[in-house]
């Protein structure tokens, strides 16, 4: 899916990754936190439904904002590295 146009201002990717909740990790599933949602600067990257955070990977920059604000003693956040390119064939030697 393409990314929406305002993705390109928001803060360069610095995660390698796409930040995705733990459910298990994540005080919002327990308790109450909006942490993340407040300080993600895209707007429709991480939405709260039910009180809780999802991430939108396919409007979420990578900037890392939410993972590194997490208040969470073991972090809300996983992050689930971007696939890596397929490896490149050898080409033929020739001789
Ligand atoms: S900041 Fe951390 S603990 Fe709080 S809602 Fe987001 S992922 Fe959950
Ligand atoms: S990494 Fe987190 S803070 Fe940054 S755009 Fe994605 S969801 Fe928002």
């Amino acid at each position: 899916m393409p990314r929406p146009p305002w993705v390109n201002q928001a803060p360069a990717a610095t995660l390698g990754g796409t930040p995705q909740v733990r459910p298990h990790a994540c005080l919002a599933y327990r308790g109450f936190c909006t942490v993340c949602s407040e300080r993600c600067p895209v707007e429709g990257a991480l939405l709260v439904e039910l009180g809780r955070p999802r991430v939108i990977p396919e409007v979420c920059t990578r900037c890392g904002a939410c993972v590194a604000a997490c208040p969470a003693p073991i972090n809300g956040f996983e992050v689930i590295p971007e696939e890596a390119p397929p490896p490149q064939k050898e080409a033929p030697r020739g001789r």
